[in-house]
């Protein structure tokens, strides 16, 4: 990274707008451009406005280099957030088609000689319910493009080095002139690299990276939810020219569990009674996912209801609380009866029809209960 001060290369002030950053760069990139400055160093300077241009003209990257200043920014000391927890969005690198912007060229898709940050990747990561609700850690092996360890990245053999093309003399772009028109294309020599390899070294064959395997420790959080993706800073592929390392984003998929059901951080499982014990009421136990749970069913309990036992959910990310537990109740009518049992139900059936068989449902939230219903209609 070059060493001079950013705003300084560009030659403005610190609280320059955007427009201004821009107007500066066009200038700059101008007078130093290697086609039409023949100073020996303008290549070097040109890299400097490339440079500069791309962290000033990118918000979040002026914003950091703001607060940290050159030398930190320089070192990296930004950036190095290690593992991130949390899930983001996938940002994009700011490497734009700044040529066509600036010299109007076409819309199509120019490289040109900085440093390209490496293509994020993306890993589908199966885990059980359990693992999501509890959190989980666990080593995964992606397999990513890496800086070739022969050639230490630039793609010349052992012992030799790149060499800066003739053609566009490390620029990657020529210019060419049509009476006012100019324009600007990618050097058909080195392709945009700036430089070309007279010996290339026979690990990479020239490309600087090879397919490397990496084993990459990953923490899930208590609570994660299903399709969430998460942002390893760092673990993509290399980049090129010296560009930094695209992201890994790990995205979760969490396989159902027979029992739990799960919607948002609450669980949901059913209990079968029969309908002595729905008429009577009785205790039972029931299976969470924190243990064995007590619940009292209450006298007169119909086919259906749902009971709610707090806090015994999935933890919310970033939070301690829990979500809760619903028991959705299914009453079932008892088979293969014996003949006591049956004359017993036969005395209860003849006392019941000489009383009315009418109940007064409790008030159930109509709409939830529904839902429950729904959810286990699946059966
Ligand atoms: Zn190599
Ligand atoms: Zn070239």
């Amino acid at each position: 990274m070059s060493k001079k001060d950013f705003y300084e290369v560009l030659g403005i002030e610190k609280n320059a707008t955007q427009a201004d950053i821009k107007k500066a760069y066009r200038k700059m990139s101008m007078k130093y451009h290697p086609d039409k400055n023949k100073e020996h160093d303008s290549t070097e300077q040109f890299k400097e406005v490339q440079e500069a241009y791309d962290v000033l003209s990118d918000v979040d990257k002026k914003s950091q280099y703001d607060q940290y200043g050159h030398q930190d920014f320089n070192t990296g000391g930004f950036n190095q957030g290690g593992y991130s927890s949390g899930f983001e969005d996938m940002n994009f690198s700011g490497f734009g088609d700044i040529f066509d912007n600036i010299f109007g060229g076409s819309r199509s898709r120019k490289k040109y000689n900085g440093p390209i940050k490496g293509d994020d990747l993306t890993y589908r990561f199966s885990i059980s319910f359990m693992e999501a609700a509890f959190g989980v850690e666990k080593d995964i092996v992606i397999r990513r493009e890496d800086i070739c360890d022969t050639c230490g990245g630039d793609g010349a053999k052992k012992g030799t080095s790149k060499e800066t093309c003739p053609m566009c003399k490390g620029a990657g772009q020529v210019m060419s002139s049509m009476g006012f028109f100019q324009s600007v294309r990618t050097c058909p020599q080195c392709n945009g690299a700036g430089t070309i390899i007279k010996d290339p070294c026979q690990t990479c064959h020239g490309q600087g990276r090879v397919k490397k395997e990496r084993k990459i420790h990953l923490n899930i959080p208590a609570g994660v939810f299903e399709g969430a993706r998460i942002r390893v800073p760092n673990e993509g592929d290399a980049g090129t020219n010296g560009g930094s390392y695209g992201d890994l984003y790990v995205i979760v998929n969490i396989a159902p569990h027979k029992d739990f059901k799960r919607e948002g951080n609450d669980v949901y499982s059913e209990a079968k009674i029969n309908i002595i014990q729905a008429a009577l009421g009785d205790t039972i136990e029931i299976n969470t996912i924190h243990g064995k749970e007590k619940l009292e069913i209450p006298e007169g309990t119909q086919f259906g209801s749902t009971f709610r036992i707090k806090d015994k959910g999935i933890k919310k990310l970033k939070s301690n609380s829990n979500g809760d537990h619903y028991i959705y109740v299914k009453v079932v009518v008892p088979t293969h009866l014996s003949k006591e049992q049956k004359e017993q139900m036969s005395a209860l059936k003849y006392s019941l029809s000489n009383s009315p068989l009418y109940y007064k449902p409790r008030k159930e939230k109509k709409v939830f209960f529904e839902k429950i219903r729904d959810f286990f209609s699946g059966e």
